[in-house]
Parts: C-alpha cells; sequence; structure tokens
C-alpha cells in the first residue's frame, strides 16, 4: 500500500505545471485567496457575471492539490442538513438552502459537459445506511424534514432488502435515500476547472502564500501585494489561522483507502449503480466505487484538534488508516486478501452548525465550514462569494447560508484537550454499538457534549 500526501486522484489526473509565483506588486478587481474549489468556482461565477473582471488567484500550493484534489468525490446536496436549516431558519428558508444545493449538483454536471471536462461526474442516488441495530432509523427526522418542507420524494427511508438489492453488504441493516447525488472523480474536477480559468485568463500564482488580508480587499503574501476592490478567503481549515476566524471553524481530518480494481466483486454483490454510500456513525463511513471497478472506502474519525497542534497529523495517520482498512474489510468481507493500494487524508474545516458559512468582513468576503460535504455546496459557495464580492444581492445572497447568526467553538483549553476527549469518546460510542452494545454513561455524555454546547458534528 502507498501512502500518498495528495492521493491516487491526482496522480490519476496526471501533472500540471504551476503557475508563476507572485513577484512584487499588482491590481486586480477581486483577488482570491484559496485555489481549491470554492475560491476557483468562485471566479468561474464572477466571470459569468462579469465578463471582464480582471481576477488573481493566489495558492499557497498548487490549485487542486487540496481537499479538493482528493476527496471521496461524493457531490451531495445539503439534504442531510435540513433538520438543522429548518430549526434555524424556518422551512421557506431551509427548503431554499436545500433547493440550491441540489441546482448545484446539477450545475457541476452541466458544467463538466459544456466545458468537455470528464470528471467522471455520475449521477446514481446516495444511500445513509445503519450498520448496527441502534442506528436503524437515525435518518427518521431527515425524512420527516424533507416530507413537512414539501419535498417528500428528496430523503426517502428504505428496508434492508432495498439496500443490500444496491449494494450487499452483510452489515447493512436499512437505510435512507437520498434521491439526487453525484460521484466525481475529485482530481479532475479541480484541476479541469483550474485549466478553464487559465484559459479565461484569471491570472493565477501558485507556490503563493497569502500572508494578510486588509478591511479595503487588499492581500499580502510574501513576495508581493496584490490591491484589489474586493478580497475572497477560500483558504479552508486554514482559514483558523487568520485573525478573526479562529474560533468560528474547528479542524479534523479524513482519511481514505483504495483498492486495486475489482470489477469482480462489485458484479458479485451488485454495487454496479455508483450510489455512494455512507454509514450513520458521527465518525462517519462513506464509500463509492471507481469507472476502473475499485472501492473508495473513507473514515472521518482521523483527529479532532480544533485547531493548530493536530493540524501536523492530518495528512498522513498510520493509526487511522489501519483502522479505514479493517472497516472496509468488515463492510466487505469479499475483500480479505484484496490489495489496497493507496491511502491518504486530508483536513476537515468543522463549523460549529456543520454548515458552511459565507459572509463578508469590510471588503474580504469568506467561505469555510464544510464540514466533510464541501464537492457540491462549494459550487453554490462560489455563487455566492462572487455575489458579495460584486455587491449584489439576490436570492443566492439571501440564503440562510450567507450571514447566519454567529456560533462560536469554545476557546483554550477546552479546544485542544476537548477536541481529543470528544473524540476518545465518539470512538467508543461507536465502537460500543458495533459491538451490539449500550456506551457506558461517561462516554455517553462526553459524545453527546458537543450538541450540549450547541455544536453539531458531522451526521
Ligand atoms: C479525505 C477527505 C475526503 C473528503 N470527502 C469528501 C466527499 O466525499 N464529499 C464532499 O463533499 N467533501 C469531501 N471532503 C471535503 C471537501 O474536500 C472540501 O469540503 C472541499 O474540497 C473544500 O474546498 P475548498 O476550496 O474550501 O478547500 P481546499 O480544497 O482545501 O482549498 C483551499 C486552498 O487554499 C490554499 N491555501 C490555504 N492557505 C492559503 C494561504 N494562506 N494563501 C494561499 N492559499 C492558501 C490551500 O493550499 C488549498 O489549495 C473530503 C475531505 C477530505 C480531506
Amino acid at each position: 500500500m502507498i501512502h500518498t500526501r495528495h492521493g491516487w486522484w491526482l496522480e490519476e489526473t496526471g501533472e500540471v505545471a504551476p503557475a508563476p509565483p507572485l513577484e512584487g506588486d499588482t491590481t486586480a478587481d477581486v483577488v482570491i485567496v484559496g485555489g481549491g474549489y470554492l475560491g476557483m468556482w468562485t471566479a468561474w461565477h464572477l466571470l459569468a457575471l462579469e465578463p471582464e473582471l480582471e481576477l488573481v488567484l493566489l495558492e499557497t500550493a498548487l490549485c487542486g492539490h487540496g481537499p479538493s484534489g482528493r476527496n471521496g468525490g461524493f457531490c451531495e446536496t445539503l439534504w442531510g442538513d435540513a433538520p438543522t436549516l429548518r430549526e434555524e431558519a424556518g422551512d421557506a428558508a431551509a427548503l431554499a438552502v436545500c433547493r440550491a444545493s441540489e441546482q448545484a449538483v446539477r450545475g457541476i454536471g452541466a458544467w463538466c459537459a459544456a466545458n468537455e471536462v470528464d470528471a467522471w461526474f455520475r449521477e446514481a442516488p446516495m444511500l445513509r445506511v445503519a450498520t448496527t441495530e441502534s442506528q436503524v432509523g437515525s435518518w427518521d427526522g431527515i425524512v420527516d424534514t424533507a416530507a413537512a418542507l414539501g419535498a417528500p420524494a428528496e430523503v426517502v427511508s428504505v428496508s434492508a432488502d432495498d439496500v443490500r438489492a444496491r449494494c450487499a453488504s452483510p452489515l447493512f441493516l436499512g437505510g435512507a435515500l437520498y434521491r439526487l447525488n453525484a460521484t466525481v472523480q475529485p482530481a479532475r474536477l479541480a484541476l479541469g476547472l483550474r485549466a478553464k480559468l487559465l484559459e479565461r485568463g484569471v491570472r493565477i500564482h501558485e507556490r503563493t502564500e497569502a500572508t494578510r488580508l486588509e478591511r479595503d480587499g487588499s492581500v499580502q503574501a510574501r513576495a508581493g501585494r496584490v490591491r484589489a476592490s474586493s478580497a475572497v478567503l477560500a483558504v479552508n481549515s486554514a482559514a483558523a489561522g487568520f485573525p478573526g476566524y479562529r474560533l468560528s471553524l474547528a479542524v479534523a481530518s479524513s482519511h481514505i483507502v483504495l483498492t486495486e480494481p475489482i470489477p469482480e466483486v462489485l458484479e458479485e454483490i451488485g454495487w454496479t449503480g455508483g450510489e455512494a454510500i455512507v454509514d450513520s456513525l458521527t465518525l462517519v463511513h462513506y464509500t463509492r466505487t471507481t469507472r476502473d471497478g475499485r472501492i473508495v472506502f473513507g473514515w472521518g474519525g482521523g483527529s479532532m484538534g480544533f485547531g493548530g497542534r493536530a493540524a501536523d497529523r492530518l495528512e498522513l495517520d498510520p493509526g487511522v488508516i489501519a483502522r479505514t482498512r479493517e472497516s472496509l474489510v468488515r463492510f466487505f468481507p469479499q475483500l480479505r486478501g484484496r490489495a489496497v493500494t493507496h491511502a491518504w487524508g486530508g483536513p476537515i474545516d468543522v463549523s460549529p452548525s456543520h454548515l458552511p458559512i459565507f459572509g463578508s468582513r469590510g471588503r474580504v468576503h469568506h467561505g469555510f465550514g464544510f464540514t466533510g460535504n464541501g464537492v457540491g455546496p462549494s459550487y453554490l459557495g462560489g455563487e455566492i462569494l462572487a455575489r458579495l464580492a460584486l455587491d449584489r444581492r439576490d436570492e443566492r445572497t439571501a440564503l440562510a447560508i450567507v450571514e447566519p447568526s454567529r456560533k462560536l467553538f469554545p476557546p483554550e483549553p477546552f479546544r485542544y484537550a476537548g477536541g481529543s476527549l470528544i473524540r476518545r469518546a465518539l470512538l467508543a460510542k461507536d465502537a460500543a454499538e458495533d459491538a451490539g452494545r449500550k456506551p457506558r454513561a461517561l462516554t455517553a455524555f462526553a459524545a453527546a457534549l458537543p450538541r450540549r454546547l450547541g455544536l453539531r458534528l458531522p451526521r
């Protein structure tokens, strides 16, 4: 098994020649910091609104080589967050966000087709499954909310037989089916977008770290400065390092293992429909197939640091990878003895509400907090940030994920110590439930702490 920093998707896509770093001072209409999906979709949507804009994009490494190029490739809607949205913003606002997130999934598919970017975009439903009795029905709140919002077909409960007809894992005991979902080859999407932006004349500077953002919209990098009317901060978990954002997000990690091509196993278990699958644990397992017949299997159970100190372990944690591999074989016993060829990981920007957050401070506009669901929603985030950067208001900027009521993570010492404690409790709780036991009272108490503090961790 190869542990790679950037993951197999980028290897499969092929290398790109780096764009030149920023040297000296320059000007632009809008400067974008961060060359992941969010920064790049923002550039794309800015040009859709005003084709003549001068755009500069600064990326500390290479565009698309962060989480955008190495994620699981689940291109999801925000229906999973519908209960939170409804509780915090009401019925109409919740429905508007969920519908906009559907348009984002379709928008990515349409963009790939129109721009002839073969990002392996494949529409197929997503299954949220139960792998223990205690998880059965854990999706009821989402199913009920979809129905209450007048969209009963978007998320429906399905029986164990229905789930196994789509993917016959012995662990699956029932689930919920999300009607609209897609999978992509994430690096092909990210690098395809980068290539189209370069074609459209966006001045991309790679290997250029932004060190300071001014409220007037200018951005300082190590070897130069960009003066602009607006700046967009789209740096994922690195936002926690910019003044004023530290308590707005926590940083966790997710890791992936990839099998060798096993098309005959996929045939045997009937998993040929392209469904993306997640389980119902807080530290979620997620799995999907690839065009060349492999299984991608991920786990959001890596370190949870609420900031700096844990960040070193986010990219590659051998212990987490070993556990992820064990879970892969529990889900699919046919894979015992089959090769896992690659493993990698990366940071996750966890927001207090589990929903992405967009907004402005002066002429600096920000987006972060995708909490492991950024592939689809970053397209919508790009539409929002493009409008904020041009000071235009419409139905996108009126969505409840723009300037939501401010929630913060607690400061130190809770931040680091609390993050580790809660992660241990969540691991123990998930392990007890996996073994069919009830978690101990103290474990259940600690695992429930984030919710008691008003924080919502993934799923
Ligand atoms: C292992 C893993 C699996 C995942 N699976 C899924 C999934 O299946 N589905 C899903 O929806 N989401 C998934 N995610 C999350 C998803 O990848 C992200 O939500 C999404 O890529 C966020 O895009 P982004 O543009 O905000 O961030 P990024 O892709 O991280 O881009 C931010 C960029 O900013 C750059 N940057 C940082 N600091 C600076 C600076 N100071 N100056 C200049 N540039 C800077 C970084 O180098 C980076 O390229 C996963 C994440 C990981 C790590």
